[in-house]
């Protein structure tokens, strides 16, 4: 069968990798559809990307935010005309469900909107001066030309989380998607360059991380880089960014806890846990990994849990009655398989699921069951590390004290979730849980593009996506302006 054949977008021409190479993108859910061949990328490729970018920088910087922003608005229009085609593209190259894609271009339409209204903000400060006749202020500039390296579970939300707010701050950018799922960057950034984005503003080079993200990362005329992935990778990455004092944000993994008191609402709860764990095949980093069960419901909701886990419906994420797609690849399988050995050897018990499933309908993809894992104690390595698969783990408590304990003994903190109809509990939860959200009666997925998004410990280096997202791609300038006519001298002047 023939397949499209995409070139890296450098300057606004198409060019194939210097190298010549390629490689291809295919569905999960059917191998033998290939959704497109793209560019193996290396480091001649990303030089001459950020060098049509930083031409770009020289003029994009000089059109008014409010202008730029009106191509961002539009950008979001157009997506919302592409909407559909866009979330049956996505689920072709990564396997989400299409109630789920149809979400992920969603997300990139409300950034889009979002993000448009603060083309008319971008407020800087005033603030007095400690001399006569002396005004101070400070202003928000961009940085110049920034890099990002995205992850594939959100192949189109994601970058726009980046694109669109690095944009509207004035900077222009370099990105690099997932090798997974290159199409919905291109997707999102031809309907930017139909909406009127200059060339050159945007560059997309494909490839692997370490041909075509190292050397974005390292190279010279790259003021920042934007990181979402995994934890592993995005220390490697903050390493090399940090021997040229590079900013750099870093959004990585999680192993977020759903917490149920007793007195919450176990049909709610149970929805959640569902949604939370097994929406996107568990390939969140917000998924739910770990449900953190109180005594006195365990044993219900554990057998609510397996007997409608046992019934979801896994397959192809383009069939309407199903509710569990592929994971993303074959290696992702392997980490899957993985980790339920390493369960059953800590002494786990394996409740539904813990198979690669490849009869009937599934042959051709990359399926796995949907797991739960009974009896697993805190410090077992299920309960600790991220799988990125449909694998949760089920954890028992006597204490509310106790649950918040567990759920803070991990090294990630990105996304936590309390059910309970216990207000007072609530808001000791909101308080005391290390984990940059926190969710009271809904699942840990979920977020809105207009509050901050991000996480603590090994998740995160203290940035914040959505509603903080300027801060990282704005730098501050100190403004002096003195209409004295004289030599004024700060803190010698005034000092009398
Ligand atoms: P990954 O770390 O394997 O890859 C992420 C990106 O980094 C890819 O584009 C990859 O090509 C690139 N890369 C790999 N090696 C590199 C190197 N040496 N130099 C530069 N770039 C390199 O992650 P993934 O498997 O694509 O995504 C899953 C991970 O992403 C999970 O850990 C998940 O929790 C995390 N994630 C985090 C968030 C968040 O906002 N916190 C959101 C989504 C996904």
């Amino acid at each position: 069968m023939s397949h499209k054949t995409y070139l890296n977008l450098i300057g606004g021409e198409h060019y194939p990798a210097r190298s010549g190479k390629t490689f291809l993108n295919l569905n999960p859910a059917d191998h033998s559809d290939v959704v497109g061949e793209f560019p193996a990328s290396g480091s001649q490729d990303v030089d001459a990307a950020v060098a049509a970018a930083k031409k770009a920088f020289a003029t994009w910087r000089l059109v008014p935010a409010p202008k730029r922003a009106e191509i961002l608005y539009r950008t979001g229009q157009l997506l919302q005309e592409r909407k559909e085609q866009y979330a049956r593209d996505m689920t072709r190259e990564m396997g989400k469900v299409l109630a789920e894609t149809r979400g992920d271009v969603q997300e990139a339409i409300d950034e889009a909107f979002y993000v448009a209204g603060e083309g008319r903000r971008l407020f800087g400060k005033t603030t007095p001066s400690e001399l006569q006749n002396k005004f101070a202020m400070s202003i928000r500039m961009p940085l110049g030309v920034v890099g990002m390296i995205t992850p594939w579970n959100f192949p189109m939300a994601i970058p726009s989380w980046k694109l669109f707010p690095a944009l509207v701050s004035g900077n222009t950018c370099v990105i690099k998607p997932a090798e997974d799922t290159p199409l919905s960057t291109f997707n999102l950034v031809q309907t930017m360059i139909d909406a009127g984005l200059p060339p050159g503003v945007v560059n997309i080079i494909t490839g692997f991380g370490p041909d075509a993200g190292a050397p974005l990362v390292e190279h010279r005329d790259v003021r920042a880089i934007s990181f979402t992935g995994s934890s592993e990778v995005g220390s490697i990455v903050a390493q090399r960014a940090a021997a040229n004092f590079k900013p750099i944000s870093l959004e990585m993994g999680g192993k977020n806890a759903q917490i149920v008191l007793d007195d919450a609402n176990l049909d709610l709860a149970l929805d959640g846990a569902l949604w939370g764990a097994f929406g996107t095949t568990g390939q969140r980093c917000t998924a739910t990994s770990r449900i953190l069960l109180q005594k006195g419901i365990a044993k219900e909701f554990t057998e609510r849990l397996v007997e409608r886990a046992k019934k979801l419906r896994v397959g192809n994420g383009l069939d309407a009655a199903v509710e569990v797609g592929p994971q993303v690849n074959e290696q992702q399988i392997e980490t899957s398989k993985k980790y339920v050995a390493i369960a059953l050897a800590e002494g786990a018990e394996l409740l539904t699921g813990g198979v690669p499933l490849s009869e009937g309908t599934h042959l051709n993809g990359t399926f796995f069951a949907p797991t739960v894992f009974g009896g697993v104690t805190p410090q077992m390595r299920i309960a600790c590390e991220e799988v990125f698969g449909p694998v949760v783990s089920l954890i028992e408590f006597d204490t509310f004290e106790q649950a918040i304990q567990i759920a803070n003994s991990i090294d990630y903190g990105l996304s936590t979730a309390l059910y309970t109809k216990d207000v007072n509990r609530a808001f000791a939860a909101i308080r005391d849980l290390e984990a940059g959200i926190t969710y009271i009666n809904a699942p840990t997925i979920g977020a809105e593009v207009h509050l901050p998004f991000g996480g603590v410990k090994q998740t995160g280096n203290g940035h914040r996506e959505g509603s903080e997202a300027i801060d990282f791609y704005t730098t501050w300038k100190a403004v002096y302006i003195d209409y004295s006519d004289k030599l004024q001298r700060a803190q010698i002047d005034n000092a009398e």
